[in-house]
């Protein structure tokens, strides 16, 4: 038999596209085409109908629903310009994923038919969704799930092949209104922080003004050739690799990081920003991570639930457009073990009107309002750093948390020393002077002193402030935006509402100095979560444990705050979640926690039994055959290499034995006996005749595309 890896390789080796580059157009007159934005509405609906519309989208005025009709008749007509055929109300259900069911604009009229698309058809569906995880919410028997069109993220066309969809996105929820999705709870969290907001800015004397949360989101992602990934059932049916032994060379050289990207990849990226600007996506950066063959795109912020909706898109292209140039995209959080994993840094920060609450400012011991909005930040991640912990929970994440490379998963706080330094000052009275950055030599005469940002970077730190936004570092790369914005928006507006409380009772000749009173006791309470050290190390984990900060290594454990007496409170005075709500999403996220590990069992279990250890037996047989041989002839014996083989052929069937049973139990059997089986597999595979090992191996995933 040919070895099916050999011939993957040269195939890649033989294969041009590998290599080409692509000639590339700067040309971006078609940012947006493909979304039904204000320039789009403005030429395609009536001016009242449209002023009204953007009222609804800028200033959440309520919907006017006798426009609906216009605003559908608008849309279809710019969808069939634009070429669909169909429409589908677009949402983001408790998979974690997106979902649309299409319907066609087509109706029948007597022998011919026509186009429709009505106001009824635009604002509410009623997909028969029974099948999606509802957590008790609904059962089968009674599974009307409604969408109802959300106008503040704009309607887009989806191509494929040689057709369109007009998609539309939408909040999915029950019969009775309880949230069945990520959008909802986004949108109540929303409306919770600006109200909160307003209170407190009211209080600084500010007029009324929009509140908007703005959202970055860094998305990283490996790519491997998608030759190899079809021939490795772990990734194809789990998402990550199983097995697969340590190579050599993988990320210890730093020689990924920001080097110069493959021509492969880069076509692969060119075209992936090309499909996402159509969308209006504003993709920005991309350059390679640092794990071999792992990559990043980071776009533009943009207001929290657009961000979120943009996100999703962002997933989605990456792994269509991957598939195109012959590449898998693969988003897990952990694919490979050794190397790092990939995440998704959640940049956050709140606007007022169009001041950015946390911009310092030059002088940010000056900057009333910035130190409000900053310890309010710190109150909230300190009191509820279990939320935030929850926000990044699951199987795949489990992997990356705690290890040597993400965020540890204790929640910490880093300012930076100059911030550092102004709240320690306001601890003890009224700062004086923010530590200037000064003027960064670069050590070359003839360039310019640079301007040295006055934060520097913190790798480790959870949760970063970053010039003028948190950088939440612990959400997986796999896992929708919704969950951590939700809790932040959340808490910061319970910790905003606690400040203005106070504040709201001070007449002005005192609001200086009881401003000042209310975050020295902020800080003095919360200043434990405050940490501008190494996270990785074994000290911080001790130092946080003296510190009573919670470390939550599992995603068991992390889920629970779901369902905790205090939280329940808090989601439901802010009227984010109902009990209810939360009861079902803790429900949803256990059973999903614990059919990934049992299918990721099956797998480990199916690949060592029928692809790993036939294999391993054609070896042992050679090498007793040779030793045979060698005997008869009384030439030197192959005894050494013949028992290895025979002692880790029994080691792995031992471990399989253990894992079959181990599938009849819980979690954490199952993921032990994995561990146990992949030690054995590895082992073998580096003393098993290359030729004759069936799966793909680390070091030509990663380093062969
Ligand atoms: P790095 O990898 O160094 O953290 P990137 O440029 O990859 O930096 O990503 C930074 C992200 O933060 C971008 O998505 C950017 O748009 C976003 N960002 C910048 N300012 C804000 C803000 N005020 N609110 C939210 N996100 C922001
Ligand atoms: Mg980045």
């Amino acid at each position: 038999m040919t070895n099916t890896r050999m011939e993957t390789i040269m195939k890649i080796a033989a294969d041009p596209s590998t290599s080409i580059m692509l000639p590339q157009q700067a040309n971006i007159d078609f940012y947006g085409e493909d979304v039904f934005n204000a320039d789009t509405m403005r030429v395609y609906l009536p001016k009242q109908t449209y002023e009204k519309l953007m009222a609804t989208i800028d200033e959440g005025v309520a919907l006017d629903a006798t426009i609906a009709g216009e605003v559908a008749n608008a849309m279809k007509k710019w969808a069939i310009d634009r070429g669909a055929t169909h429409f589908t109300h677009w949402f983001l259900p408790l998979t974690g994923s997106t979902a649309e069911k299409h319907d066609s604009f087509l109706e029948p009229e007597g022998c011919k038919a026509i186009l429709a698309f009505s106001g009824k058809n635009l604002i509410v569906g009623e997909p028969d969704a029974s099948s999606f995880p509802s957590g008790g919410l609904r059962s089968t028997f009674e599974a009307r799930g409604y969408t109802a069109w959300d106008p503040t993220s704009p309607a887009f066309i989806k191509r494929h092949g040689n057709g369109a969809t007009l998609c539309i996105p939408t909040a999915f929820c029950s019969y009775t209104g309880e949230a069945l999705d990520k959008k909802t709870p986004l949108l109540r969290s929303l409306q919770a922080l600006s109200k909160s907001t307003r209170r407190l800015m009211t209080c600084f004397k500010a007029g009324p003004k929009k509140t908007t949360v703005t959202l970055g989101a860094e998305q990283e992602y490996f790519l491997i050739d998608k030759r190899f990934y079809l021939q490795r059932p772990d990734l194809y049916q789990a998402g990550r690799t199983l097995f697969g032994a340590a190579p050599a060379k993988h990320q210890q050289m730093d020689d990924h990081y920001f080097a110069s990207i493959p021509a492969r990849i880069l076509n692969f990226m060119h075209d992936v920003e090309k499909e996402l600007w159509k969308l209006g996506i504003p993709a920005k950066t991309r350059h390679n991570e640092v794990a071999p063959a792992q990559f990043e795109l980071a776009p533009m912020f943009e207001d929290v639930n657009l961000a979120c909706d943009h996100n999703m898109l962002v997933m989605e292209t990456l792994q269509k457009v991957a598939d195109r140039h012959g590449l898998v995209c693969l988003l897990h959080e952990k694919p490979f073990a050794g190397v790092n994993g990939s995440g998704k840094h959640n940049n956050w920060s709140v606007s007022y009107g169009k001041g950015n609450l946390l911009n310092p400012g030059k002088d940010p011991h000056q900057n009333a309002v910035f130190l409000t909005t900053l310890c309010a930040v710190i109150y909230a991640v300190d009191t509820h750093a279990d939320l935030l912990r929850m926000t990044c929970a699951g199987a795949g994440n489990d992997h990356r948390l705690g290890a040597n490379e993400a965020p540890p998963a204790i929640v910490s706080m880093y300012l930076g020393d100059q911030l550092m330094d102004v709240i320690e000052q306001l601890e003890k009275g009224t700062p004086k002077s923010s530590k200037q950055a000064g003027a960064m030599r670069i050590g070359a005469d003839m360039l310019p002193p640079l301007p040295r940002d006055a934060t520097d970077r913190n790798r480790t730190s959870t949760f970063a402030f970053t010039g003028n936004k948190f950088e939440f570092r612990a959400p997986g790369s796999s896992q929708s935006c919704s969950e951590p914005n939700v809790v932040l928006n959340t808490i910061v507006a319970e910790a905003m509402d606690m400040i203005a409380s106070q504040l709201e009772k001070l007449n002005d000749k005192d609001f200086n100095s009881g401003l000042q009173k209310i975050l020295q006791k902020i800080i003095k309470e919360h200043k434990r979560v405050l940490f501008n050290g190494n996270g990785y190390t074994d000290d911080w984990v001790k130092e946080a444990k003296r510190r009573g900060l919670p470390n939550i290594s599992s995603s068991m454990e992390a889920l629970k705050a779901l369902i905790k007496k205090e939280n329940i409170a808090l989601f439901e005075k802010y009227q984010v979640f109902s009990r209810r709500e939360l009861e079902s999403r803790y429900e949803v996220n256990v059973e999903e926690y614990h059919k990934r590990i049992h299918i990721e069992g099956e797998v480990a279990r199916d690949m060592a039994k029928n692809i790993i250890l036939p294999k391993v037996m054609e070896a042992y047989t050679n090498a007793l055959t040779i030793n045979d041989l060698a005997k008869k002839q009384k030439l030197p014996t192959v005894n050494a290499y013949a028992k290895q083989l025979g002692t880790g052929i029994s080691a792995l069937m031992d471990s399989i034995a253990a894992l079959e049973k181990a599938l009849n139990g819980k979690h954490e059997g199952i993921l032990a006996s994995m561990k146990e089986l992949r030690i054995k597999v590895d082992a073998l595979e580096k003393i098993v005749p290359d030729d004759k090992w069936p799966l793909p191996k680390y070091r030509e995933m990663l380093f062969i595309y």
